[in-house]
């Protein structure tokens, strides 16, 4: 089942073309997007999402987007969605068509999520560090870059995908210049060392994850220390946990990295789910 909402509200048959093939969205991939997770009708930090959408488009110079319509639209898809079980709901802004009359082109879509996804959350992933071929310091001096902006342009993240399933795994994490852990290509990376959550910082040119935010959340209140600080790549080896967050992923666990096995996380994974889902209890 597939539920699409255009901005202005209006109901759309999503097996019906809608976006013009002159849309900079699909020529230049010149746009932005969110991915929501709803579970039961409820959608997960959805507040987070829009406030990353905003920002994102202020990154490319797309006109501020109208977060109250963006809310009205999200919820009316889930009102609509009428299948069971979890639904991916996908938020997508562009800069509209070349030869248009300026007007973005913006909606909403509801569907399912992957089964793979599904799996992963209970399997885990094995993962490949894969170079990035930037240095953080170029986050500050190169914001043409739109490191850190959640673009529609994701061909990069999807080869990156097809190169570690070519090459046996689930997973890529990519790895700086300098030797620092970035974030998955869909996914923001999770270290575990005793007590201490830590994550990649957004300087570093990563997404600030929603899901990341909602587990440190949850972490802090249960008296976990959390730290948004660089990782090296070789803190990864052996780690206690090391972790993907995302939002139709929610928390997986990396069991093997770089064709290493990890040490057994099962059990901390349980135990970050369980502080994960309490935020949605
Ligand atoms: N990093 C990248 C590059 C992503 O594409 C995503 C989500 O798709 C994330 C991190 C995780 O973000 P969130 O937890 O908000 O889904």
């Amino acid at each position: 089942m597939r539920v699409l909402v255009m901005l202005d509200g209006t109901e759309a048959d999503a097996d019906q073309p809608h976006v013009r093939v002159d849309d900079l969205g699909l020529m230049r991939g010149d746009g932005v997007f969110e991915t929501v997770l709803v579970v039961d009708g409820a959608p997960r930090e959805l507040g987070p999402h829009l406030d990353r959408l905003a920002r994102s488009a202020a990154m490319l110079d797309l006109p501020a987007p109208d977060l109250a319509a963006w809310e009205r639209v999200s919820r009316q898809v889930i009102d609509s969605w009428t299948a069971s079980g979890e639904m991916a709901l996908k938020l997508v802004y562009t800069r509209g068509p070349e030869f248009g009359d300026g007007s973005t082109t913006a909606f909403a879509l509801g569907m399912p999520v992957s089964a793979r996804a599904i799996a992963h959350r209970e399997t885990g992933v094995s993962a490949l560090t894969l170079d990035r071929g930037f240095d953080p310091s170029i986050v500050e001096r190169a914001p043409w870059l739109l490191l850190g902006a959640k673009t529609l342009s994701y061909a990069v993240n999807m080869a990156s995908m097809r190169y570690v399933e070519a090459h046996g795994a689930d997973e890529a994490i990519f790895v700086a210049s300098d030797g620092s852990v970035l974030e998955g290509p869909t996914a923001t990376v999770v270290l575990i060392e005793g007590d201490t959550m830590r994550t990649t910082p957004p300087t570093s040119g990563v997404l600030p994850g929603t899901t990341q935010g909602a587990l440190f959340r949850a972490a802090e209140r249960a008296g976990w220390t959390t730290k948004v600080e660089p990782i090296r790549r070789e803190e990864l080896d052996g780690a206690e946990g090391l972790f993907l967050a995302s939002s139709v992923r929610k928390i997986t666990r990396v069991h093997t990295l770089d064709g290493v096995e990890m040490p057994d996380s099962v059990k901390l994974h349980a135990e970050l789910n369980a502080l994960y889902e309490s935020e949605y209890a």
